[in-house]
C-alpha cells in the first residue's frame, strides 16, 4: 500500500521515452486476419490493386503480417511531440466517488485540437501521401473527429484535404465543420450530388441523413477519379491500428515505470482503431503466452457489430466500391436508429479485432446511450474532463466494473482508453440534460435486412 501512494495523478513520459516504433500485433497472431478481397474477383487484393486507392507505403503496412516493429519516421515523431506522450491518469477522484477498491487508470488522447486519438494516424497517413508526392487526400468523417484530425495533418504537410461529412453531423455540428475549414479542408455533406455514388444513393433514399458507409463511397470515388489523390480512412484498416499502437505502447511504458499490471483493459469500439491501438502490446504478450489480460470492447447497443453481428466478408462502404473485408458486421446497409447520438456508428469492425474476438482473445459488451451519458456526466463532475460520447462507452464499462469490485472487494486494476473530448457534442449532451434522450435496441428483425445484404462468398 505504501508503494501505492507514490503513483501520481498523471504519469507523464518524456519525449525521449516516446516509442520509436509502432507495434504490429498481426506479427504475433498465429491465425492472421483474413485478407481484403477484390470485390469483383473475390481474390486477395494485391499491393498493385491497393495502390490505386491508398499510398504505397501505407499499402505495405496494410499487407504486412510479419514485422512486429515498424519504425516511426522522424517527421511523424516530431509532430507527435506537439501533443504526445499523452498522460496516463490515475482516476483517484472517480475511485473516491465510487468508493471502490479498484484502481482505475485512463489513457487520455483528447489533448490536441482535433480532440481525439485520430491525429495519431492522420499525421502518419498525410506524411506518406506527401512523401509520395501526392496533391491531396479525400476522406469521410462521421462525428467529425477524423476529418478534423486529417485537416490538421494536411495543413502541416501542405496537402489538399477533401472531406465528405455525414449529412446529419454536417448539420448538427457546424463548429466541427468550421474547424476543418479553418485548417484548409473542403467539407461536403454526404450523400452529395458531386459523385455518381452520391447521386445514386440520393435517388434511392431521398431525404437520407447519410451514413459513414455512404461517405466512404463518395470519398473513394473522388480519389480514384482525380489524378494525384488518394483515399485515407480513419479506422478499421490494419495500417490505422498500427499507427494507433502508440497509445498502447505509451500506456505500457507508463505502467511498467510503476510496476503496475492491469487486470482489465477497456476501450470503446467503433471501427476498432483506438481499442486495437490501446490493447496491441498487451495482446502481443497474451498471444506470446507471457501474460494474460481481460480485454473488453464496448459498443453501443444501437450499433452492436461485435455482440450481434456476423463474422463474414462484407463491403466496407454502402456503395460497394471498396475491397471486401472479413469482419464482424451488421451489413453495409445498416444505419443506426435516428435517436443514436454519439459516434461508433460504423456497421463493421477492424478485421484484426474481429479475428482476435473470434479466437476468444477478447470479449465485447454493449451499453445503452442514456447509461453512457450518465457515466459521462459522473466522470466529468469528478475527473474534470468533458468526455466524448464515444469515449464514455468505455467509462460506463469501467464504472460498472469498479462498482462490481466494491461488492466483491476485489482490488482490480482497470485501464481504459479515454479517446477524446466532447466539446462538439453539446447537442447530444443537451438532449440528455433535458431528459429527452432515448434508447433503441434494434430487434432481430431490424438487423435481418443488413445480414441479407451480405455478399455471398
Ligand atoms: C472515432 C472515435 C472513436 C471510435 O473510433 P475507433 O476507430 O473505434 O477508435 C472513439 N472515440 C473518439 C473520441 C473518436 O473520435
Amino acid at each position: 500500500m505504501a508503494e501505492e501512494k507514490k503513483i501520481p495523478y498523471k504519469i507523464y513520459l518524456t519525449e525521449d521515452e516516446m516509442p520509436r516504433d509502432w507495434y504490429n500485433v498481426r506479427a504475433d497472431m498465429v491465425k492472421k486476419p483474413a485478407p481484403l478481397l477484390n470485390p469483383a474477383t473475390h481474390q486477395p487484393m494485391t499491393a498493385e490493386e491497393l495502390a490505386g486507392v491508398f499510398c504505397e507505403e501505407l499499402v505495405q503496412q496494410e499487407l504486412d503480417n510479419e514485422h512486429p516493429l515498424i519504425p516511426i519516421p522522424e517527421e511523424i515523431r516530431n509532430f507527435y511531440k506537439m501533443y504526445r506522450p499523452s498522460p496516463l491518469v490515475r482516476a483517484y477522484c472517480l475511485e473516491e466517488k465510487l468508493q471502490t477498491p479498484a484502481k482505475i487508470y485512463y489513457k487520455f488522447e483528447g489533448n490536441n485540437t482535433s480532440g481525439s486519438h485520430k491525429l495519431n494516424s492522420a499525421i502518419a497517413q498525410a506524411y506518406y501521401a506527401k512523401k509520395q508526392g501526392l496533391k491531396g487526400v479525400t476522406t469521410e468523417t462521421g462525428a467529425g473527429q477524423w476529418g478534423t484530425a486529417l485537416s490538421m495533418a494536411c495543413a502541416y504537410f501542405g496537402l489538399d484535404c477533401k472531406v465528405y461529412m455525414v449529412k446529419v453531423s454536417y448539420e448538427q455540428k457546424p463548429f466541427r465543420r468550421e474547424v476543418m475549414r479553418t485548417y484548409g479542408a473542403s467539407v461536403t455533406p454526404s450523400p452529395s450530388m458531386t459523385t455518381e455514388v452520391g447521386k445514386k444513393i440520393l435517388a434511392e433514399h431521398p431525404g437520407t441523413t447519410g451514413s459513414l458507409g455512404c461517405a466512404i463511397s463518395e470519398a473513394v470515388e473522388d480519389a480514384v477519379s482525380h489524378e494525384g489523390y488518394r483515399y485515407v480512412l480513419g479506422s478499421v484498416l490494419n495500417q490505422v491500428l498500427l499507427h494507433q499502437s502508440i497509445i498502447g505502447l505509451e500506456t505500457k511504458i507508463a505502467l511498467d515505470k510503476y510496476g503496475i499490471k492491469p487486470d482489465m483493459i477497456i476501450g470503446c469500439a467503433g471501427g476498432g482503431s483506438n481499442l486495437g491501438g490501446l490493447i496491441s502490446p498487451f495482446m502481443g504478450e497474451k498471444l506470446r503466452g507471457e501474460a494474460d489480460y481481460d480485454i473488453v470492447a464496448v459498443e453501443p447497443a444501437s450499433c452492436p457489430s461485435l455482440t450481434r453481428g456476423r463474422y463474414a466478408y462484407d463491403f466496407c462502404d454502402t456503395g460497394m466500391v471498396c475491397p471486401l473485408a472479413k469482419m464482424y458486421t451488421l451489413g453495409s446497409g445498416f444505419i443506426p436508429s435516428a435517436n443514436h447520438a454519439g459516434g461508433l456508428r460504423y456497421h463493421g469492425m477492424s478485421p484484426v479485432l474481429s479475428e482476435l474476438y473470434d479466437q476468444g482473445l477478447m470479449r465485447a459488451i454493449s451499453v445503452e446511450q442514456t447509461s453512457v451519458f450518465e457515466a459521462a456526466t459522473e466522470f466529468a463532475r469528478c475527473e474534470g474532463i468533458l468526455p466524448a460520447p464515444e469515449s464514455s462507452h468505455a467509462i460506463r464499462a469501467a464504472i460498472d466494473e469498479a462498482i462490481r469490485c466494491k461488492e466483491t472487494g476485489e482490488e482490480k486494476t482497470i485501464v481504459f482508453g479515454l479517446t477524446g473530448t466532447g466539446y462538439f457534442d453539446m447537442v447530444a449532451y443537451e438532449k440528455f440534460n433535458n431528459g429527452e434522450m432515448t434508447d433503441y435496441i434494434p430487434t432481430d428483425a431490424d438487423l435481418q435486412p443488413g445480414f441479407d445484404s451480405l455478399p455471398k462468398i
